[in-house]
């Protein structure tokens, strides 16, 4: 990837993550059967922002099962990230987990179960499912997404009207915002997207992490909503369910297969990283595993 001149721009409208240096490029592949392949700044810690809006919604779905589709849908938005307009329409109920609005609601579920401990149980879970405690949050870019968020604050106000959300707007936020600030590094990543990949269990310790059943509808949310408006083109292209972070990361679930992790800040216009999906198309076709045939 290293020949290619263009790679898209970082994003800037969170401060911290405009200095990021956007020659960057990591990739690490984790097969189920334990094999792990790297490539590049596969150490590199990156924020993984939006990517941990998949592990939020593990938990939510942990807490309080189907009733969390009362709260959220799940069909794609075919709008941004970011995008108010639809929240409007449909009375400030979001679309999918996987839009800001979304997933704002999602870990206003996990702060109602655990009031005081919301954001270490993320944490804690990311750890787990990575089996490394070492990933931290970032406390930086949580503190510069804070200062200048103030569309996820919108957002969040909006659907407060609608009574989407149950706790205080800023507590709310204040977990999203760090939670979408952990920083990890392609192999931290792959590693915790194992058990997507592997029918719900953690391949390490054999554990089940969630039901296959569970597994198999969160991988389908990641292909049909991970990464926004771009969510079409990332299925043509690449084939796998996968989830894209405005910091440049994406992780891409090969079922029965590999997690996949890669990072390139470069942004797409649809706030996808550019030369993340160009590896992963890449990828899939050499090894043949788009879910959609070879
Ligand atoms: N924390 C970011 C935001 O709320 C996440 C967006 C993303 O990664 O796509 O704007």
């Amino acid at each position: 990837m290293a020949e290619r001149p263009e790679r898209g721009k970082v994003a800037s409208y969170i401060p911290e993550l405009a200095k990021i240096d956007p020659r960057k490029f990591g990739l690490v592949v984790v097969s189920n059967d334990g094999e792990i392949a790297v490539a590049g700044d596969s150490e590199a810690p990156f924020s993984i922002q939006s990517i941990s809006k998949v592990f939020t919604l593990t938990l939510a779905l942990g807490k309080i099962g189907d009733r969390l589709w009362q709260r959220v849908g799940r069909e794609p938005s075919g709008s941004a990230f970011n995008s108010i307009v639809q929240l409007e329409y449909e009375k400030g109920k979001p679309r999918n987990p996987f839009i800001n609005s979304g997933a704002i609601a999602v870990t206003d579920v996990i702060l109602s179960g655990q009031p005081r401990e919301a954001l270490g149980e993320i944490l804690r879970f990311m750890q787990f499912v990575a089996d490394d405690n070492a990933i931290k949050i970032d406390d930086e870019v949580a503190a510069s997404e804070q200062r200048t968020g103030y569309r996820n604050a919108a957002l969040a106000n909006y659907m407060k009207s609608f009574g989407v959300l149950d706790n205080p707007v800023h507590f709310t936020l204040g977990v999203y915002f760090h939670h979408c600030a952990i920083a990890m590094n392609c192999r931290q990543l792959a590693m915790a997207g194992r058990f997507l990949a592997n029918n719900g269990i953690n391949p390490s310790t054999g554990m089940s992490v969630v039901t296959p059943e569970r597994a198999k509808r969160i991988n389908s949310i990641m292909m049909m909503c991970g990464h926004y408006d771009g969510s079409g083109e990332f299925a043509y292209r690449v084939g796998l369910p996968g989830k894209s972070g405005v910091g440049g990361g994406i992780l891409a679930v090969a079922p029965g297969k590999a997690s996949i992790a890669v990072w390139s800040p470069g942004l797409d216009e649809t706030g996808n990283s550019y030369l993340g999906r160009i590896a992963l198309e890449q990828l899939t076709r050499r090894m043949g595993w788009s879910v959609f045939g070879a």
